[in-house]
């Protein structure tokens, strides 16, 4: 009977979606070409213009490995994406940050989840804990882009999504146009632990873009404080190049 439920709900489900395309037909965030009823968001000509770095697929050090080495032990890497400037994935990166597309974020997860949901090298991570902004940008913005992107992931890896782990103090002036070191002395001041505790021996940060890595070094540094024998992985939707 269950079954039979199920099946007439996504026989009903399928039947709304298609009527609802009908009515409002969406248009790809890149080009603005209309999408056809199986495309999300992006239309496939455009997704096949992204970069891909296939790092889950890699045996040795990839270049997301080679940008920590020697500032901080992780136990996996992972970017679904390069970024470059000036090329569609800005455009992307852009809008899932600012135009308010929570679905966008969560799809671009799932899209995460999938490239490393039969890799082995994932098979250990048991929790994920996505990059925090302040609360108060959050709240003017509406949501946390990296948040949105482990939401995606965890609903296909299965794995829960600990929100409270870590928090973001109060705003920083903006990091551009400071040096690497700078803005490393900075970055460490910019989070705190929160009130959820990590009991996990695996966990991964999950951030949007990837640029010196300085953030993420911040952020793993001050979960090693308090749990050192943590091993922690790094899982971002892009990397710049
Ligand atoms: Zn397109």
């Amino acid at each position: 009977m269950h079954l039979i439920n199920t099946k007439i709900t996504s026989c009903i489900d399928r039947y709304l979606e298609g009527f609802q395309h009908l009515l409002f037909p969406t248009i790809c965030l890149q080009c603005s070409q209309e999408l056809s009823r199986f495309e999300k968001h992006i239309c496939a000509f455009c997704w096949d213009k992204l970069q891909r770095t296939y790092f889950e697929s890699y045996e040795g050090a990839s270049d997301m490995d080679q940008l920590f080495w020697g500032r901080m032990e992780l136990t996996e890497t992972f970017a679904l994406y390069y970024f470059e400037k000036e090329k569609p994935i800005q455009e992307i990166l852009h809008a899932l940050k600012y135009q308010f597309k929570a679905p966008l974020g969560r799809h671009f997860g799932e899209t995460m989840g999938k490239a490393i949901l039969n890799s082995q090298k994932y098979k250990r991570i048991e929790a994920l804990i996505p990059v925090p902004i302040h609360a108060q940008k959050r709240f003017v913005r509406g949501y946390n882009q990296s948040e949105l992107l482990a939401e995606g992931m965890a609903k296909i890896l299965e794995l829960p999504v600990l929100l409270e782990a870590v928090e973001k103090k109060a705003n920083n002036m903006s990091q551009t146009g400071k040096n690497r070191f700078l803005r490393w002395d900075n970055a460490s001041e910019q989070f705190c632990l929160g009130k959820t505790p990590v009991s996990y021996r695996h966990i991964a940060i999950v951030d949007d873009v990837i640029t010196t890595g300085s953030t993420l070094e911040a952020m793993a540094q001050l979960l090693r404080t308090k749990y050192p024998n943590l091993q922690i992985s790094l899982l971002s939707f892009a990397i710049a190049k």
